[in-house]
C-alpha cells in the first residue's frame, strides 16, 4: 500500500491519522494501493467553514485578477496532463489514450468558465422616467459539489469551473471508488495561485462524507453530477433547506441510424458512444435503434468490431478497453445478462472474461439484441459496456421509442436526410440531439437532461445564472416625492 489519500481543507491535506478508512483498488489488478481516510461530518464543517471564510475575499477579488488565476490553472494542469492521466487511469481504469485529452479539457474548463465571467454583466431599465434600476449578478456563496467514479477529473473540473469562475467557493466531494487525482488536481490548482480556502475536497462515502456535505446548513447551493438515485435524495434534501440544486444524472439514450445513413461512419460513431469510457459514461447511446432495411448487415458489423476492441491494461497506449471500476459495478452489469436473457433478448457476444486477464475486473463489450423497448435492459441505466439494439420499421417508430423512456439526457442520429435530421431534433425529447457525430460538447451550449436525466443546464449562460444571483438596485434620477406618514 502506497499511500492514505485524505481530505484537502485549506489547501492541505488533513492528518492521515485516526478516522475510518477504506481501501482503495487498483481496477486493473484488484490490488489494494491506498487507504482513503473518510471525512466525518466534523471534518466536513472544518472544510464548509474553509470555503465561507474565503469567500469574502474570491468573490470581493476583480474578475481580471481572479481569471488570471484560473488561466494560471489552466496552464499548470496542461503542463502536469501526463502525471494526471496517469494518476486517473490507475484510479478509473479508463485507457490512458482516451484519457490524455480529457486532461486538457479539465484543464480548459477553468479558461472557458474564466472567460464566461468576464463576459457577465447585470441590465438597465430606464422605462421609469423617474428612476434608473440596474441588475448586478453576484456570486452566491459556498457550493456544495458532489462528482461520480466514471471520469472524475472531467467531470470534478467542470463542476469546481462553474462555481468558482463566478466568485464562490466550495467543497468537493468526490467518488469514494476514485479519490486520488482529485485531490492531485486540486493540489496544483493551489501551486498555480489559488488561495486557500476556495477549493476544498472531502473523501468518502456518499452516505456519510456526502450526506454530512448536502445537508450542512452553511452551504448556498448543490452542484452534483451522478446517478438518479441519489439525485433524487440530494433534491429532497435541498429542496427541504430551500438551498437551490443543479443535476447532471443519468440516461438511456438512444442513438438512431436511417437506412439513409453513411453506415461507415454510423458504426464507428455507434461504437465509440457506447463503449468510449469502458462503456461507463451518463451519455453513452445504450439503446441503437436500427432501420428494419440495414438491421442485419449493421449488427453483424457492430458485433465483428465490437470483438476486436482491444482491451488490456488501462496505461497501455494500445488499449482501447479497460476494466471497470470497481468490482461492483463490474457484478451489477454483468447481473443485466441474466436479466437480459429471461426476457428474451438475444445476447450476441461479450460478458466474458478476456483471455488472457486473469485478475481485474474485466468484461469483453456487450451487446444484444432486444424484442422492444420496455425490457429492463432498455429502461434502466445499466452504466456499461452494454449495447442492445431495437429493429424499427418508420421513423415516427424510432422517435417514440426514443422518448419512451424515463431519462432524456441525449440523442444521437445518423442520416443523411435533412428532413430526418430535423425530425429528431425537433421531436427527440432530450437536452442534447448530436447528429452524424458522437458526443461533441460544445462548453458554451447547454448541457443536461430532461426528466429524470437531471435539473438545470451547464453551459455559458446557464451556469451563470446558477451560480449567481441577480440583484436589482433603483436609484431616483432627481428628489422624487415620498409619501409622508405621520407628517
Ligand atoms: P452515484 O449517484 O452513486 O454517486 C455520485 C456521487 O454522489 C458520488 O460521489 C457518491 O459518493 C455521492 N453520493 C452518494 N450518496 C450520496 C448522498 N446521500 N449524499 C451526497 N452524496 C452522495 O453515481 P455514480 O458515482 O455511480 O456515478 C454514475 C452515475 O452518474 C450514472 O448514473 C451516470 O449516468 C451519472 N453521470 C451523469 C453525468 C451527467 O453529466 N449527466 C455525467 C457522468 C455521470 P460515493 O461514490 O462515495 O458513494
Amino acid at each position: 500500500m502506497s499511500e492514505i489519500v485524505t481530505s484537502l481543507i485549506n489547501g492541505r491535506r488533513v492528518a492521515a491519522d485516526g478516522g475510518h478508512q477504506l481501501p482503495v483498488v487498483d481496477p486493473a489488478s484488484e490490488a489494494v494501493t491506498g487507504v482513503l481516510r473518510e471525512a466525518d461530518a466534523a471534518e466536513v464543517d472544518a472544510a464548509v467553514s474553509a470555503a465561507r471564510k474565503a469567500f469574502d475575499g474570491w468573490s470581493n477579488m476583480s474578475t481580471d485578477r481572479r481569471n488570471d488565476i484560473l488561466y494560471a490553472i489552466d496552464s499548470h494542469l496542461r503542463a502536469h496532463g501526463d502525471e494526471l492521466a496517469e494518476l486517473e487511469a490507475r484510479t478509473t481504469g479508463l485507457p490512458i489514450a482516451g484519457i490524455r485529452p480529457l486532461m486538457d479539457r479539465a484543464a480548459e474548463n477553468f479558461r472557458r468558465f474564466a472567460e464566461v465571467a468576464s463576459t457577465v454583466s447585470g441590465e438597465t431599465y430606464t422605462q421609469n422616467a423617474q428612476f434608473l434600476t440596474y441588475t448586478t449578478r453576484e456570486a452566491k456563496g459556498v457550493g456544495a459539489l458532489i462528482a461520480p467514479w466514471n471520469a472524475p477529473l472531467a467531470l470534478g473540473s467542470m463542476r469546481l469551473a462553474t462555481c468558482i469562475a463566478f466568485g464562490n467557493t466550495c467543497v468537493l466531494k468526490p467518488s469514494e471508488q476514485t479519490p486520488e487525482s482529485t485531490v492531485r488536481m486540486v493540489e496544483l490548482m493551489h501551486e498555480a495561485g489559488l488561495p486557500e480556502g476556495v477549493v476544498n475536497i472531502v473523501n468518502g462515502r456518499g452516505s456519510v462524507t456526502g450526506e454530512a456535505l448536502t445537508t450542512h446548513a452553511d452551504i448556498d447551493m448543490i452542484g452534483f453530477t451522478g446517478g438518479t438515485t441519489t439525485g433524487k435524495r440530494i433534491m429532497a434534501a435541498a429542496g427541504a433547506a430551500l438551498k437551490p440544486a443543479i443535476l447532471e444524472l443519468g440516461g438511456k439514450s438512444a442513438a438512431i441510424v436511417a437506412p439513409d445513413a453513411d453506415l461507415d461512419r454510423a458504426i464507428d460513431g455507434t461504437l465509440l458512444a457506447i463503449y468510449a469510457s469502458n462503456g461507463q459514461q451518463c451519455l453513452g447511446g445504450s439503446r441503437i435503434l436500427v432501420h428494419k432495411s440495414i438491421a442485419d448487415r449493421f449488427i453483424a458489423e457492430f458485433v465483428a468490431r465490437a470483438r476486436k476492441i482491444r482491451i488490456g491494461n488501462p496505461l497501455d497506449p494500445q488499449t482501447e478497453f479497460g476494466p471497470l471500476a470497481f468490482q461492483g459495478h463490474r457484478d451489477h452489469i454483468l447481473s443485466y445478462i441474466d436479466v437480459a436473457r429471461r426476457e428474451g433478448v438475444e445476447v450476441l457476444c461479450g460478458g466474458e472474461r478476456p483471455a488472457g486477464l486473469d485478475k481485474g475486473w474485466y468484461v469483453e463489450p456487450i451487446v444484444a439484441l432486444a424484442p422492444n423497448n420496455r425490457t429492463r435492459v432498455c429502461q434502466e441505466e445499466i452504466f456499461g459496456p452494454f449495447a442492445t439494439f431495437l429493429i424499427y420499421s418508420d421513423l415516427d417508430e424510432a422517435i417514440a421509442i426514443a422518448n419512451d423512456s424515463a431519462f432524456g439526457l441525449v440523442s444521437y442520429v445518423w442520416t443523411r436526410d435533412l428532413s430526418t435530421a430535423m425530425a429528431c431534433s425537433r421531436r427527440i425529447r432530450a437536452g442534447t440531439i448530436w447528429v452524424n457525430t458522437p458526443m461533441m460538447r460544445e462548453l458554451r451550449a447547454p448541457f443536461g437532461g430532461y426528466r429524470e436525466s437531471g435539473v438545470g443546464r451547464d453551459g455559458a449562460r446557464h451556469s451563470a445564472d446558477f451560480f449567481t444571483e441577480a440583484k436589482t438596485t433603483s436609484i431616483p434620477l432627481e428628489d422624487t416625492a415620498i409619501r409622508r406618514l405621520g407628517a
